[in-house]
């Protein structure tokens, strides 16, 4: 069965609304049709959350290029961990699945880690991506030993997530599971896949360099922009990495999408300001730039 998927869209307001117009919201004008509703707030749908993320940055082909004056990897390499190590983590423990998610399946959500930037080169050399291709060669440089294997943690679920950058001049069609093209109907999306030598179901996000017409989320800044898709998809793989038995609101909203219209928050870990995705929060009833979390 095909998986369903939470593409972080261009339109996002209009997938938004879209989505919930199937469900009770029909004929509710879009204003009103998210933030604030009861019908916003997150529901736990029984399954995985990842309890202490693992976190490897994939960069697919992705060769130093002195023409390119966005320097993403470089940016990964701090923002990844100053967000997994940092109370932006420990904040999701306001999703864990003990009595607050109404079903204990008892998974807590802990700070995480930054395992590594691993730089893969994909056989076919294509510029045009199917999410296929993607999951094959995720899976394939996992078990050539190119990328770290999966991690259970002491649960039996997966810890392990992929966050998978693309350099300029590669778009992902993502047609054959509903999401369409890269930098026109998305700017990342996040899925799952079965890495069959472990058993484990793995965790990933796939992130298309778009410019900022397409996918700027922070005034005239694509890395800056960047960061904002990157937490976005992270934060949605934490609550919901098998979409949708983690966290979701009815058919498929998650933690970032409720919020995907507003502008951007700010979080400071140490010395660095970084840009992120605004997150609901079902204990404030609102969108914030971190969750709180349970002390
Ligand atoms: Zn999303």
């Amino acid at each position: 069965m095909k998986k369903f998927l939470c593409a972080f869209m261009l339109t996002t307001f209009m997938f938004t609304c879209a989505l919930q117009a199937r469900g009770t919201l029909q004929g509710i004008p879009q204003t009103t049709c998210k933030i604030g509703k009861t019908s916003t707030l997150l529901k736990y749908n029984h399954g995985t959350v990842i309890a202490i993320p693992r976190v490897t940055s994939v960069l697919w082909n992705y060769l130093a290029n002195p023409d390119d004056p966005n320097d993403i990897p470089t940016m990964l390499e701090k923002f990844l961990p100053d967000l997994l190590t940092s109370d932006w983590c420990a904040g999701f423990s306001e999703y864990r699945t003990n009595h607050e998610a109404g079903v204990n399946t008892n998974q807590p959500i802990r700070k995480g880690f930054f395992v590594g930037q691993k730089t893969i080169f994909p056989q076919s050399g294509n510029t045009t991506v199917t999410d296929d291709e993607i999951q094959q060669t995720l899976i394939a440089n996992i078990q050539n030993g190119s990328l770290p294997a999966p991690h259970k943690g002491n649960l039996g679920n997966n810890q392990s997530v992929y966050l998978i950058s693309f350099p300029p001049g590669y778009t992902v069609d993502a047609t054959s599971i509903g999401n369409g093209m890269s930098c026109s109907s998305f700017c990342g999306y996040h899925n799952s896949v079965l890495e069959p030598n472990s058993g484990i179901t793995v965790a990933y996000a796939v992130l298309p360099r778009c410019d900022l017409n397409s996918c700027g989320f922070v005034d005239s800044d694509i890395v800056k922009s960047f960061e904002v898709v990157v937490s976005h998809e992270l934060a949605e793989i934490i609550t919901d990495p098998i979409v949708p038995e983690g966290w979701d609101n009815d058919p498929i909203v998650e933690v970032a999408d409720i919020c995907e219209n507003e502008s951007a928050g700010q979080i400071t870990v140490g010395n660095n300001t970084w840009s992120v995705a605004k997150l609901w929060s079902n204990r404030k009833r609102g969108c914030v730039d971190q969750l709180p979390g349970f002390k």
